[in-house]
Order: C-alpha cells, then sequence, then structure tokens
C-alpha cells in the first residue's frame, strides 16, 4: 500500500486490515484505557509539550502509580543544544541535516534520542551511509 501511495504520489492513513480493524477501533480496550487513565497535557523530547497528547493514572488508581509509590522526583532532561531530533521527528529536516550528524552524535555516543535505538531515524541514517551500495541499490532500483 505504501509503494501504491508513493507511485500514485498519495500520502494518507490507509488501513491494511479492514478485516479486523473497523473506525470506531477497540472499544473494549478504549474504555478499560479511559477507566484508568486520564489524559494529560505531555512534553515530548525534542518538540516540546503537547496538549492532550500523553496519559497518567487516575488519582483512584494512584497506588499503581511507580511515581508516587517508589517517591519518584519528576527529572528534565537536557538536550544537546545542536540536536535537532524534534525537527527530525517531525519529518522537517533529515538527519545528516544535522551539524553533529555522524561526528558527535553516533550510535556509540548519542547526543539524541534518534541515534540511540537502532530504529532511530538518525541510527538508521548512520548505519545505511555505511553501506553505500544498499543505497546505491535502492534508488537505483526505483
Ligand atoms: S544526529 Fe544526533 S544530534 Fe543530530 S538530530 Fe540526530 S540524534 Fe540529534
Amino acid at each position: 500500500m505504501c509503494i501504491q501511495q508513493l507511485e500514485q504520489k498519495q500520502c494518507q492513513v490507509a488501513n491494511q486490515y479492514t478485516r479486523s480493524v473497523d473506525r470506531s477501533g477497540n472499544t473494549v480496550a478504549q474504555q478499560l484505557i479511559s477507566e484508568v487513565f486520564e489524559i494529560i497535557p505531555q512534553k515530548w523530547r525534542g518538540i516540546g509539550e503537547i496538549s492532550q497528547s500523553g496519559l497518567t493514572l487516575r488519582r483512584k488508581y494512584e497506588a499503581f502509580d511507580a511515581q508516587q509509590r517508589f517517591d519518584i522526583v519528576h527529572h528534565t532532561t537536557t538536550e544537546s543544544a545542536e540536536c535537532i531530533s524534534g525537527l527530525v521527528l517531525q519529518g522537517v529536516k533529515k538527519p545528516h541535516a544535522c551539524p553533529a550528524f555522524g561526528q558527535r552524535c553516533t550510535p556509540e555516543h548519542p547526543l539524541g534520542a534518534p541515534m540511540v535505538s537502532s530504529e532511530g531515524a538518525c541510527a538508521a541514517y548512520y548505519r545505511y551511509r555505511q553501506q553505500p551500495n544498499t543505497l546505491s541499490y535502492a534508488v537505483s532500483s526505483k
């Protein structure tokens, strides 16, 4: 479906699993989640706070809240000033547009989340830039 959209110069959300997923979703799971959690504004690494983007346990379930149970203090993480992971995550910039990419930021010494895990955009760009044959195959086989 992705390739068909690419060839037709389209970009839209499509449901490949229409035989088991309908537009209303899993209403049983939704009700359970709504029973246990409430929606809150959430801060996202590299992006900042987005209203109604997070979940927290409702008060009646606070006994199961690890932050309260183990007296965990809220902590803030500082990100490298040169890391543009927010723009990468939003698709505004490619990883190699980052001045730290492949130099001060590598999978061995990541400065931002997209370089930490192997499926992160920066880590993937870093990994496959090491294999020019793979890239040239992907481009030439289009
Ligand atoms: S290459 Fe590193 S520093 Fe640059 S955006 Fe990606 S994670 Fe951040």
